[in-house]
């Protein structure tokens, strides 16, 4: 692997000309590379952002103007309808939708998450191309191991990076994949939402194991759906099939808060798409949208029957 190239600048050519790089707002080697490979797993090219948040903002930014609404699925990750209210000042709108059907007329941008987290729904995809608008999907939990939205019609696959893509808890990033990016590249220039070449290189790193990790953490996930589904303690268990992300419900939320803090193995704690498992009630975050006993489990490396043994000791405290 190329180490990582932390220049702000690099010098003129020969004549005086700028070369590829020269300034790493614009651009810069790691970024560049870590950008070519998502690109190339998405089927498309693909453009870097600080954040997942950060790709979301830019993105609307670039494509809408006032007056526009977007689609938004229900019960997708809270933080975009949180971005998307920051915007609302500049003349932005959004209308949830339910994403398993057609998004609703008069809308600017279709805005899916594949699977929804935390509530796991997928998307119709074949639905939503046929709308006129354009379409994004939020692929973090699914990645392009499980689903390439691109071939599916999507104008826009989103990431953050941050989770399955970098896999390792130590990396703030965000993507978007499509064709014919310039727009989006230039108006990342021109607004200053550039990513550092640090996280670019950790992703790089981590796209490596990217099929590895997924497929185990698929494994663990759909193991541990099934066994939290036999649970005389578990209401609910949301599982789609793809990828290492579940939720489920515990009866009320001092149970849920119980089991949360009574596991050793996985970590109460925040985000997902790690190498260790993660779990945490949303009700904290997300109040009266989501039930008070839910809790998202991210199914890390662990060994299964582990973290099953770790799991089955918290819930005996439900
Ligand atoms: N999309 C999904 C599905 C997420 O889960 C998250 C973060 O939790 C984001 C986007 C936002 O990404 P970031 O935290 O990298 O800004």
């Amino acid at each position: 692997m190329e180490p990582v190239d932390r220049a702000t600048i690099w010098p003129y050519d020969e004549s005086g000309e700028p070369r590829d790089f020269y300034y790493s707002r614009y651009g810069s080697p790691t970024v560049a590379d870590a950008e070519a490979r998502l690109g190339e797993l998405e089927g498309g090219e693909a453009v870097l952002f600080p954040s997942g948040s950060g790709a979301t903002t830019a993105l609307v930014l670039s494509l809408l103007k006032p007056g526009d609404t977007i689609a938004l699925a229900e019960g997708c990750y809270f933080g975009t309808g949180v971005t998307f209210q920051a915007l609302a000042k500049w003349g932005l709108g959004y209308v949830e939708f339910d994403q398993t059907g057609p998004p609703p007329d008069d809308v600017q941008l279709v805005w899916l998450e594949a699977p929804s987290n935390p509530f796991l729904t997928m998307p119709n995809l074949a639905a939503a191309a046929a709308h006129p608008a354009p379409v994004v999907v939020d692929s973090t939990v699914a990645t392009p191991i499980h689903l390439r939205p691109l071939e599916h019609g999507a104008d826009f696959a989103l990431h953050s990076a941050t989770k399955y893509l970098a896999g390792h808890d130590d990396a703030l990033l965000g993507a978007v994949a499509g064709h014919k990016l310039d727009d989006l590249r230039t108006f990342r220039s021109q607004t200053g939402i550039s990513p550092a070449p640090d996280p670019a290189w950790l992703l790089l790193r981590g796209l490596k194991t990217l099929d590895l990790r997924v497929r185990r953490q698929t494994e663990t996930a759909t193991d541990l759906a099934e066994r939290l589904r036999a649970h005389p303690k578990v209401t609910v268990v949301r599982y789609p099939g793809i990828g290492g992300l579940l939720s489920f419900d515990l009866a009320d939320g001092a149970a849920a808060r119980r089991v949360e803090t009574s596991t050793k193995l996985v970590v109460n704690a925040t985000s997902l798409g790690g190498v260790t498992s993660v779990m945490e009630s949303r009700y904290r975050w997300e109040g009266d949208r989501v039930p008070e006993g839910l809790l998202r489990f991210s199914a890390g490396l662990e060994d299964a029957d582990a973290l099953w043994a770790d799991l089955g000791r918290a819930l005996e405290s439900a």
